[in-house]
């Protein structure tokens, strides 16, 4: 009988992208997802966590438990090639697919870009309690940026 090898996925970003195709793949693949922060920082609740103290804490999610078979490494890719990652530590990565989910970056003050989450808690507690909103508004504008336009 012949045993089947599973491939080995290297997803790059753990961020909503990063995580759906680690999770979906994770059944049926060696899932590596590299990742530098500690945690999942949930953008999308994190307009609401500077305005409302008690959704801070709701707005990380450690990576130590999203998967069952694979692993995540907390570390940064500084190269990609099609032989695999080179990650900051140097330790090198090799996989037979390569899936880059590294996002995009922001300016300043709506960029939580750090690595660590007690820094992005940190950053997010000090917002806390600032006036960030007018009464009322006279137009809303609604963009198609992201998975929820
Ligand atoms: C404050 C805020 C509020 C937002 N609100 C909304 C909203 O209400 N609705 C909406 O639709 N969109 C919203 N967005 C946009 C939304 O968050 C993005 O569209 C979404 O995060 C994109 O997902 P992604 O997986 O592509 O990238 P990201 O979520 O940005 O994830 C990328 C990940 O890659 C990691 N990474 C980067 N470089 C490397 C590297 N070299 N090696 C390893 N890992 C790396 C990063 O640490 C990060 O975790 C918001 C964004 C912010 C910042």
């Amino acid at each position: 009988m012949t045993e089947t090898v599973a491939a080995t996925v290297a997803v790059v970003g753990g961020g909503y992208g990063g995580i759906a195709a680690a999770t979906a793949l994770d059944d049926v693949a060696d899932v590596v997802l590299i990742e530098p922060r500690d945690a999942f920082v949930h953008n999308v609740a994190a307009l609401r966590g500077l305005v409302d103290p008690g959704w801070t804490d709701r707005l990380f999610f450690p990576y130590d438990r999203l998967l069952k078979r694979g692993r995540v490494l907390r570390d940064r890719a500084t190269r990609v090639d099609a032989a695999g990652i080179t990650l900051g530590s140097g330790q090198r990565i090799t996989a037979d697919y390569i899936i880059l989910a590294t996002g995009s970056s922001y300016p300043p003050g709506i960029e939580l870009g750090t690595t660590a989450v007690p820094s992005v808690e940190r950053q997010i507690r000090r917002l806390n309690g600032r006036r960030w909103c007018q009464r009322s508004v006279s137009s809303v504008l609604r963009t198609s940026v992201g998975f929820g336009g």
